[in-house]
């Protein structure tokens, strides 16, 4: 039996923390469950999953339907497009059966890449790459979740470039049957040996192709659309995400509008050990000045009051009632004053 290949290739920066990464963990899932049910995807349908933020990993390796089990999505820092297009290569390499003159190989894989951010590095050779090796041999489709992903950099891998917009509570649900019923479409269209590849109807409420001509972004060492801040608990130890999201505000000064760039608290997410695993090191001189950030969350870990106390090593930490408090990631000891104005703190790319 000819497989048709899976691959998903997936965004877990940092701004993908809470609902978004456990919209895309439930989606997989019901994916799977859903291919199933299909005889011809179940005969067929191949999947792995690919993760990426500062550095990539496989988080399922290339098999069958039938033995797939939905894993637990992890987050890093930064978002190394070319680390996750690398990883890719280096899957599709090992793993695709080629067709030779004895041997019928796969069909044509089908790669799903999800991203919601800026290519925090430099994409040109992984570009460069897939298009020299695979962009023939492979059909990808890459789906931008955040309003600014860099659509050009994403149009050179592919000519199908797709804008999920997260409208209402069903959106994710809609998009994810989408990407099934694609699968299903492309698994069926194989076996009549038409291209192999046929994307099911999208919905323009949740789903729209990107028009190429009109996007310009510049390149970034840096995903702006958000900040988020990378502490430890006090207690538990375990790191935690404090996330805010960009928000445009228009102030009438006396007849003249301005426009003040502030970023709203999106929540406190706890994340795990993987995070400094996936995450890229070698940035870490990013500021940002608590005055354009709203809201401070409480600890996700341990429930302290207050999540955003900074130490002398330059790091975040939660702190409770207690007098004297231990820093968890230098060890350093000291009482802490509320600051009266607004201080710099390091930020993650993203
Ligand atoms: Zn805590
Ligand atoms: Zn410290």
């Amino acid at each position: 039996m000819r497989r048709l290949p899976i691959y998903f290739l997936i965004d877990v920066s940092e701004s993908m923390v809470g609902d978004p990464i456990q919209q895309v963990e439930e989606g997989l899932a019901t994916i799977i469950q859903t291919l199933k049910k299909d005889p011809h995807a179940m005969e067929t349908v191949w999947v792995s999953i690919i993760i990426f933020a500062g550095q990539a990993k496989t988080l399922v390796s290339l098999q069958e339907i039938a033995s797939f089990y939905p894993p637990k999505f992890p987050i890093g820092s930064g978002t190394s497009l070319s680390k996750g297009l690398g990883h890719l290569m280096f899957e599709l390499r090992k793993n695709i059966v080629k067709t030779t003159a004895e041997l019928k190989g796969d069909w044509k894989p089908i790669v799903f890449l999800l991203t919601d951010g800026v290519p925090t590095d430099d994409t040109k050779t992984a570009i460069s790459e897939w298009k020299q090796n695979w962009q023939r041999s492979a059909n990808l489709v890459a789906v931008s979740f955040g309003n600014e992903a860099d659509n050009n950099v994403l149009s050179e891998l592919t000519e199908i470039v797709l804008n999920f917009k997260n409208t209402g509570k069903d959106s994710y649900k809609q998009f994810f049957k989408w990407v099934t019923d694609s699968i299903k479409t492309s698994s069926v269209s194989v076996e009549s040996n038409t291209s192999g590849f046929e994307l099911a109807k999208l919905d323009e409420n949740v789903i729209s192709k990107i028009d190429l001509s009109k996007s310009k972004t510049a390149a970034q060492l840096i995903d702006n659309n958000f900040v988020v801040l990378s502490a430890k608990c006090q207690n538990s130890k375990r790191p935690y995400l404090i996330k805010y999201k960009k928000k445009i505000a228009t102030t009438d000064f006396g007849g003249i509008n301005l426009d003040t760039l502030t970023y709203r608290l999106v929540g406190a997410f706890q994340v795990d050990n993987t995070y400094f695993e996936l995450s890229d090191n070698s940035n870490t001189t990013f500021k940002i000045n608590t005055e354009e950030l709203l809201g401070a969350p409480s600890c996700p870990c341990c429930g302290n009051q207050f999540a955003f106390a900074v130490c002398n090593c330059g790091k975040l930490h939660c702190i409770g009632e207690e007098d004297e408090s231990t820093c968890p990631w230098c060890g350093n000891i000291g009482s802490y004053g509320s600051g009266e104005s607004g201080f710099d703190v390091n930020r993650t790319q993203g």
